[in-house]
């Protein structure tokens, strides 16, 4: 296909993913990230599935895959801390902070914009129209919508059906060095733990440090802990110190301390005692909403969407990572082979939405059993 004038809303992976492979077939790519200060040393952790090796090797950082922590079993834990079942299955937890650097330093810097929030786009048969929150507006001849769970390019696409749909719990998540975890909690190094009951889910792992330390001591303890929440309670839930109200999370920093006292008590009253104390030990704890979302269309005629912004999933298949990257090989294949742009779309839709619909059927599917 001719050089064509990309526009990628949205600047983590899925958006990096596709302005490497882009920039290197020779399109004018630039991206477009709403972050202020930038998305570094905020990851934790993720599995290498096939295609994100796959598109590593494609883009030339095939060695990020080696910056990982490797949990060398499995193990389910009793509430009382002893193990109840333990299984050899090694997994290694890739660095997501090493995995963003990495990809994002092979962009060019002066196309991957920060602070550029984008509002709206309008699609049209010869382009769309991207409009930014300060007003100004920008044409190309194609739109990647790459902009995650709260797409804003979703609704182009998909006027009547774009909106996320709330699964019944959240996740709290803590991520502490490895040296604060206490010595009592040690059990848990080097493995995968689980603790699972009825209406109970627990699980944590060591995941490399931000600038991706793998040495004993340098790493970081990553818990999740799944826990029910009421439809109506959500917005308090995503309710911070200063009563702002998140779509979807709280962030780290946002819990008053009878909140944090109280998921204290919970954990001592629920969870084993070394998951307790790694609780304990996280100072500021999140809080994600788990969601998920099929895009009914992943093509309009000048609009393409990726990764989540196209298809949520549960976090359980850890796939997040690789459908972008599935979505990112397929989509830059057919923009190679085709000559005609809207033809490139439509195989690329044929062949990504049903992966897209699968990966969301078998997070719907691991969550109905985890919690
Ligand atoms: C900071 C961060 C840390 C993460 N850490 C992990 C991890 O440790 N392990 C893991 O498995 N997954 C992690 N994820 C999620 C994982 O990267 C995604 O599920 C997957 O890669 C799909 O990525 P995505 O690019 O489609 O969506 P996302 O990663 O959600 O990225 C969407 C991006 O679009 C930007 N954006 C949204 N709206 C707009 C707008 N209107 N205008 C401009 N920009 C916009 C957002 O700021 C965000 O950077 C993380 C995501 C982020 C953003």
């Amino acid at each position: 296909m001719k050089q064509l004038r990309i526009r990628i809303v949205g600047g983590s992976l899925a958006g990096l993913f596709a302005g490497n492979m882009l920039q290197q077939a020779g399109h004018d790519v630039r991206i477009y990230e709403r972050s202020r200060d930038g998305l570094a040393c905020r990851g934790a952790g993720l599995v290498g599935q096939s295609d994100l090796l796959h598109i590593l090797r494609l883009i030339g950082c095939e060695h990020v895959a080696r910056v990982g922590v490797v949990a060398k079993e499995r193990i389910y834990l009793n509430q009382d801390g002893n193990i109840a079942q333990a299984v050899n299955m090694p997994q290694t937890q890739i660095s997501w902070d090493v995995l963003f650097e990495t990809v994002a330093s092979r962009i060019a810097p002066e196309t991957y914009f920060l602070d550029r929030d984008v509002v709206d786009v309008l699609d049209g048969e010869n382009g769309a129209e991207l409009v930014f929150g300060d007003g100004t507006r920008e044409t190309a001849d194609l739109v990647i919508g790459a902009d995650g769970l709260g797409s804003v390019v979703r609704g182009a696409v998909n006027p009547k059906d774009n909106q996320n749909r709330y699964s019944g719990y959240v996740a709290w998540r803590g991520l502490i060095p490895e040296a604060s975890l206490p010595t009592a909690a040690a059990l848990l190094l080097d493995r995968f733990a689980f603790y699972v009951r009825p209406g109970v889910h627990a699980l944590g792992y060591l995941v490399p440090g931000s600038k991706g330390e793998m040495d004993i001591g340098s790493r970081r303890y990553n818990w999740v802990w799944y826990r029910k929440v009421l439809p109506s309670e959500l917005a308090g839930t995503f309710t911070n110190l200063d009563h702002r109200t998140y779509a979807f999370s709280l962030p780290r920093g946002g819990l008053s301390n009878e909140r944090l006292q109280a998921l204290h008590t919970d954990a001592a009253q629920m969870l084993p005692p070394q998951f307790a104390l790694a609780v304990e030990a996280e100072p500021s704890p999140s809080i994600q909403g788990i969601f998920a979302y099929e895009a009914p269309r992943m093509i309009g005629r000048s609009i393409v969407l990726i990764g989540d912004a196209a298809f949520v999933a549960r976090p359980h298949t850890a796939m997040g990572v690789s459908k972008a990257a599935g979505d990112v090989m397929a989509l830059s294949n057919y923009l190679a082979f085709e000559t005609d742009l809207r033809t490139a779309l439509r195989q690329f839709e044929a062949e990504r939405i049903s992966v897209g619909r699968e990966i969301v059927a078998y997070g719907r599917q691991l969550g109905a059993s985890a919690i």
